[in-house]
């Protein structure tokens, strides 16, 4: 009875479900620092087993230690020091703790809380942007889900199948039961989602020999096809090339580095796929009343 009592208060005040989804989100961020880190981990270690298995098959693998998203428990890198449960609330921990471990005292990177605010401040934003109903709870999964995916591109260009392909089919299934965008409009934004960056792709690559992006690149796209629908597509592309150009020019004049500095693509994508999610129609009057 209680359970029904929250949902009918989440549905009916629009500002309890902004806070409600406000606070769930820290907790969601501070788990997803975890995935930012473990996941790319975890796949490393699959992929060394399958190579092993691969260049041995008589031989036997040596039992690999438990590593996953739940275990073992969070340790700081540098002494080992077991985080306990009051130095693992969000924000606050970082803020009381000075900013460092309390068993060696090393400054703990600020991009914890970091993380763990843009997650709910963006997540919030979704809360009041979508409000309360299938496609606005599923959109803050989704926003999640982007989070993740920026962090782990942004530190080893990687786009893991396990997120890309699970907003993917996320948003294929919403459509199905929400108003906002039809099935049709859904699977077509797919198609030409993952379509157009694969031809970008091969003729760059014909034409200069060069990669300039990955597959994990094309299947973001797929999935943000799915949720905005293909009408909003040239939005996104837009928007995340116009990120992308601003981002990487200023790189050029601040880290004086050269232009063929790789830089993933992945983080545009997802801040323009979200952007779009949100106000995509605004920006599209906006850009037609320019016009
Ligand atoms: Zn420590």
């Amino acid at each position: 009875m209680e359970n029904i009592a929250i949902i009918e208060l989440l549905a009916q005040s629009p500002i309890a479900f902004i806070i409600f989804t406000f606070v769930i989100s820290l907790l969601v961020g501070s788990f997803l620092n975890v995935v930012i880190y473990r996941l790319p981990i975890m796949m490393e270690r699959e992929w060394h087993r399958d190579i092993e298995q691969t260049q041995n098959p008589e031989k036997e693998l040596a039992p690999q230690t438990t590593f996953n998203l739940v275990k073992p428990d969070s340790t700081c890198p540098n002494c080992q020091h077991k985080i306990r449960a009051w130095e693992n609330i969000p924000v606050i921990s970082w803020i009381v703790l000075g900013r460092k471990c309390s068993g060696c005292a090393k400054p703990i990177s600020g991009r914890y809380p970091a993380v763990e605010l843009l997650t709910a401040i963006m997540s919030a934003a979704v809360a009041y942007q979508l409000g309360f109903g299938l496609t606005g709870v599923a959109f803050i999964f989704g926003t999640w889900l982007l989070v993740a995916m920026t962090f782990i591109d942004l530190d080893k260009m990687l786009l893991p199948d396990s997120l890309t392909l699970l907003l993917l089919w996320l948003g294929l299934g919403i459509s199905c039961f929400d108003q906002t965008i039809s099935p049709i409009d859904s699977i077509i934004g797919a198609i030409v989602g993952y379509l157009s960056l694969w031809s970008i792709y091969w003729a760059f690559k014909l034409l200069t020999g060069k990669e300039g992006m990955g597959y994990g690149d094309f299947k973001l796209l797929a999935a943000l096809g799915a949720w905005v629908g293909w009408q909003h597509l040239p939005i996104v592309i837009l928007l995340s090339s116009v990120v992308g150009a601003i981002v990487g020019i200023s790189l050029m004049f601040i880290k004086k580095k050269d232009s063929n500095l790789a830089i993933p693509f992945g983080p545009y994508l997802a801040v323009a796929g979200w952007l779009t999610m949100l106000y995509g129609d605004h920006i599209a009057d906006w850009y037609l009343s320019t016009l």
